[in-house]
């Protein structure tokens, strides 16, 4: 059995896979080649944004949004220590400050209640300048935008949604990368939407935001590469990773329906033993995860792998403490909720293939595993 079943998938799409591929090799245009506008207009128009910029991973993304609010040191960028690294490390190698902000214990997403005690907690201690906040859309659900963005217009900030693990999810009738002022998502293999190799895409409705974005991502080209007018990277995404996007979003929406069965029969067969995850009524998840708590995980975990099933802990250790942050200061304490989750929290494989007589094997261990 398998966490992620890329060839699963694979069979489903592989001459459509082929085809693109030729179609690259073809053309020879391997650098922002026609595949990859074709993506980013694709995207864009599903998400329902005017904009989206291709470019070379997840992390790029986040970067490059924040590099395009001209973020710096004495900034503070509000996020969640509940989350894959990238999230807060690129706040730090702008040399400004992430600021952490505990989570809601039943979604895993910033707790939008404790975000305002902590901005004015910033500006009362006038050393740095609120300027962002990111919120992450944890294993595929969307946070509570409507709040975040309400408290972000009050402090004049601007909001970047990291929906890495969200492509594809919904809030309240709108689809995820749609709900901030920018959005970043990952087109790592193992995401909802995976290339076969690293890529991303920034989205967003604003023009200027878009243009400097266009531009970072070419080593803050001007005219044309050879006038540099900013400082930038190289962030593109490749040519045929877009190729291979463009096959999988042909079936994309129809993997997003099946990941919701599969995580409807997991919810039914496991509810009276985990924490099962709970999705908000008006949210639609990716499922880029299933994930549940249970005090004795480590009981469940061993049991499985001892029935070759696996599984894994996304994330053992929340960012407050992780040696990259050190220098914040945090301690052990300082965010309950997201260390009680860490301390609890697992995923079972889940993916679009994922088979009925699978999962009713997971839920059987799972139970003998508590027996
Ligand atoms: C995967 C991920 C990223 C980074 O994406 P890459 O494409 O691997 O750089 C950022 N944030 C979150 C929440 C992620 O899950």
């Amino acid at each position: 059995m398998n966490f992620i079943d890329l060839a699963a998938q694979q069979r489903h799409i592989r001459k459509q896979l082929e085809r693109n591929i030729s179609g690259v090799l073809d053309h020879g245009n391997y650098i922002n080649g026609p595949e990859v506008q074709a993506l980013e207009k694709k995207l864009a128009e599903y998400a329902g944004v005017s904009f989206s910029v291709g470019c070379a991973s997840g992390t790029d993304a986040l970067l490059m949004s924040l590099m395009a609010y001209g973020i710096n040191r004495g900034d503070a960028i509000f996020t969640s220590p509940f989350t894959f690294i990238a999230t807060a490390e690129v706040i730090k190698l702008l040399k400004a400050t992430p600021v952490f902000v505990d989570i809601d214990p039943a979604t895993f997403n910033i707790d939008a209640g404790k975000l305002r005690s902590s901005i004015e907690n910033i500006v009362d201690q006038g050393k740095l300048t609120p300027r962002g906040i990111i919120p992450v859309d944890i294993f595929g659900q969307p946070a509570d935008y409507d709040q975040i963005n309400s408290l972000a217009k009050e402090y004049n900030l601007f909001v970047l949604e990291d929906g890495a693990q969200s492509f594809g999810g919904l809030y309240k009738g709108r689809k995820a990368c749609s709900l901030a002022d920018v959005a970043a998502t990952s087109f790592f293999p193992a995401k909802p939407l995976g290339c076969y190799g690293d890529g991303g895409m920034i989205f967003t409705d604003n023009r200027e935001l878009h243009d400097k974005l266009t531009s970072i991502r070419v080593h803050g080209k001007g005219k044309d590469k050879y006038d540099n007018v900013r400082v930038g990277l190289n962030g593109r995404l490749d040519t045929i990773q877009a190729a291979i996007l463009l096959a999988k979003f042909e079936i994309f929406d129809n993997e997003i329906a099946l990941r919701q069965e599969a995580a409807q029969r997991y919810n039914q067969g496991l509810s009276d033993l985990c924490q099962t995850p709970l999705v908000k009524d008006f949210n639609l998840s990716a499922w880029a995860q299933y994930s549940s708590m249970h005090r004795e995980r480590d009981r469940i975990i061993n049991h499985l792998k001892s029935k070759d099933i696996p599984t894994a802990i996304y994330y053992p250790k929340p960012l407050h403490l992780q040696g990259a942050f050190a220098h914040l200061g945090y301690s052990r304490g300082d965010f309950p909720v997201s260390e009680q989750v860490s301390d609890n929290i697992f995923s079972l494989p889940m993916h679009p293939y994922l088979k009925s007589s699978d999962q009713q094997l997971i839920i059987r261990e799972i139970h003998e595993a508590l027996a």
